[in-house]
Order: structure tokens, then C-alpha cells, then sequence
């Protein structure tokens, strides 16, 4: 399996039926819910490679210093990780100030 990151060959388990667990040589050990990958591709479909491109630069920096869970709520997470740092699609958008409305949606903003 590839590293939602940064494209390179990771190790991908899954952790339960909502969560799977990537280790990657470059970004280290995150966790990505399902909902929040179809948020990625959701957001990809729209933005284009390019928006896509300043997505994984955040996730890159949060995911080198950090233990990282990516969610779809932060408030009900699918997995509890010790000393993690939850993190929903909206925050990377802020980060790289892109403003996006409602990315679970295929509606046009
Ligand atoms: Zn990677």
C-alpha cells in the first residue's frame, strides 16, 4: 500500500473496520479513518492535484513531530491512541488556508 502522503510504499494495517494504521519511512506512524480518506478524495475531486499537493505538506509536518489520528470528528473518534493528536480534514484546510464549505458533500460551493 502507498502512503497517503507522500506516495511511497507503506505499511498499512487495519485497525478496526473504520481505521487503519500507515507507517511510512518518511512520515512515520499515523492512523486515518475511512471517512477522512473519502474526505481526502472528496477534497482532491475539487481542489485538483495542486490543493491536494498543500494538504500533505500539513499532514507531512503534523506527522513527522507527531502521533497523528486523522478524523472525522475529533469529538467521536473511531480509535483511542495515547498521548495522539486528532486532527479533522478542516484543520489541514485552515493550515494551508484553503477555505472549503462542506467536503462530506458533493455539493458546490
Ligand atoms: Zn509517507
Amino acid at each position: 500500500m502507498e502512503c497517503l502522503i507522500c506516495g511511497s510504499k507503506a505499511i498499512v494495517e487495519n485497525k478496526n473496520n473504520f481505521v487503519e494504521k500507515y507507517n511510512c519511512p518518511f512520515c512515520g506512524v499515523y492512523y486515518m479513518e475511512k471517512s477522512f480518506k473519502g474526505q481526502m478524495e472528496n477534497f482532491g475531486l475539487l481542489y485538483g492535484e495542486n490543493g491536494l499537493k498543500k494538504i500533505r505538506k500539513i499532514m507531512e509536518n503534523y506527522t513527522k513531530e507527531n502521533r497523528i489520528v486523522f478524523t472525522n470528528n475529533f469529538n467521536n473518534p473511531y480509535i483511542s491512541i495515547s498521548n495522539a493528536i486528532y486532527l479533522e480534514f478542516e484543520d489541514l484546510a485552515n493550515a494551508a488556508n484553503i477555505l472549503i464549505n462542506n467536503i462530506n458533500s458533493q455539493e458546490k460551493y
